[in-house]
């Protein structure tokens, strides 16, 4: 095999207002340093002389309001100045609703809820963080809720959930994701089952409208709504459906003037609309790159990403669980009695009696402790998934991230595979 030279260290200056953009080459890692002035990634600000290490494949901006100078040592695919980026225009935003929040807290009452919404590649989850790093920036606790069951970066995807954020994300690994509160979709597309995908979603407005009820500075800090880029539709009622469920005030679209539109015609006079541009510099992800982000976010799930976790393997006995999947197909009508109501198919509970069809699926770990807290309703603990079964043992082996025994019986089957080559 071909070995290739040390790259030499590139040095960047840059002007006011500009960003430096830039790829990891795949398999490979790029570590940053900021060596003069002040400059920040996505929100966070940067340490100086501090060196930040980025993966294969990641897409960084470095963005300096004064100026600055950074070095990257390390192959990149990429990495170019830009002095044309929607900065000013984001910023802008995160000052409206800082002033939003200041009438929330002389008024009493609670602070804006905001929905960002666009195709996939735009920008959402980015602006999220953007967003949610200048409110906690300025002493604020925002809370941030992930709907896009493709990523599910406050767990892994097929999950949505909420996290309270307390302090800006690390620059390499994101918001720290203690406590978080997370819900079961098994699919990591909305599409499989909307309604299950819908009560989730009120579920999870539920349980944040109770926590801004006990916690005044979560109320009025208000929350940044993520959402899947799957804007037409089925998936266009489901955002429509996510604004009344959290109560949103303020959606800002990325990128699509219909969409934005149609919001506008769709949604009540109080819900403020706003369309805004993409960053050039966001890197549209083809189906195979997004699917092996996915993974990647399972493996993360596992195996750490800055910090290596060790995860446990062991057996679970099957007499030691109960696995259960959320929707079953419809029975058609005319083979049930008279007059019985069917439950809806979408989100029954189906006992699942394990078996070689679970092997490499990831389960969810459910917060119940008995089936009279519904499954569908309560937050998960965790994830663990089926490295083997053997029938005739009746048991399973499973990768955990923490030891045995698990910590209660309920699971939930999804369609999250994951396969461990190491
Ligand atoms: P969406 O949530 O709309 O799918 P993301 O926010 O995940 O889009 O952005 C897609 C990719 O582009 C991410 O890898 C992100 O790190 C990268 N990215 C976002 N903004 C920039 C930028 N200004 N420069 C370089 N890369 C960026």
């Amino acid at each position: 095999e071909e070995k290739k030279e040390d790259p030499k260290d590139q040095e960047f200056k840059l002007e006011k207002d500009t960003e430096l953009r830039f790829e990891v080459e795949t398999g490979g890692t790029i570590t940053l340093e900021l060596s003069e002035g002040m400059a920040e990634v996505f929100g966070t600000e940067l340490v100086k002389n501090k060196k930040f290490t980025f993966g294969s494949g990641a897409k960084v901006a470095v963005f300096t309001w004064h100026g600055c100078k950074v070095v990257l040592h390390g192959r990149t695919e990429f990495a170019y100045v830009s002095k044309d980026t929607p900065m000013v225009m984001y910023v802008n935003t995160h000052a409206a609703l800082e002033q939003m929040r200041q009438q929330a807290q002389d008024q009493g009452k609670r602070g804006p809820r905001v929905m960002i919404v666009g195709p996939t590649d735009v920008g959402k989850s980015t602006l999220c963080r953007l967003l949610l790093n200048y409110a906690v920036r300025l002493g604020r606790r925002p809370t941030f809720v992930d709907l896009d069951v493709g990523q599910g970066s406050i767990a892994i995807p097929g999950t949505i959930g909420g996290i309270l954020v307390e302090r800006p994300a690390d620059v390499e690994e994101g918001f720290s994701l203690q406590a978080p509160l997370i819900y079961h979709f098994g699919h990591a597309s909305p599409g499989a089952n909307m309604e299950l995908y819908e009560r989730i979603i009120a579920k999870c407005a539920d349980v944040f409208n109770q926590r801004c009820e006990l916690n005044r500075q979560a109320s009025v800090s208000g929350c940044i709504i993520n959402t899947c880029g799957w804007v037409k539709g089925e998936g266009y009622r489901s955002i429509l459906h996510a604004a009344r469920e959290f109560e949103v005030d303020v959606i800002i679209v990325l990128d699509q003037e219909r969409l934005y539109n149609d919001l506008k015609r769709d949604l009540p006079g109080f819900v403020k609309v706003v369309l805004q541009p993409k960053s050039g510099g966001v890197v549209e992800r083809p189906q195979p790159v997004r699917r092996s982000a996915r993974e990647d976010r399972v493996r993360e799930y596992f195996y750490g990403v800055r910090q290596p976790l060790y995860p446990h393997s062991f057996d679970v006995k099957f007499a030691d669980v109960s696995l259960y999947q959320v929707g079953a197909p419809a029975l058609p009508d005319s083979c049930l009695p008279l007059d019985t109501q069917q439950e809806n198919p979408y989100t029954k509970l189906v006992h699942i009696q394990p078996g070689a069809q679970i092997v490499h699926h990831v389960l969810s770990l459910s917060m119940a402790d008995s089936l009279k807290d519904n499954l569908i309703d309560t937050n998960i603990a965790g994830f663990i998934c089926v490295t083997n079964v053997d029938m005739e043992r009746q048991v399973m082996t499973v990768l955990s991230p923490a030891p045995r025994p698990l910590p209660k019986r309920y699971m939930l089957l999804t369609d999250i595979r994951f396969m461990d080559f190491r």
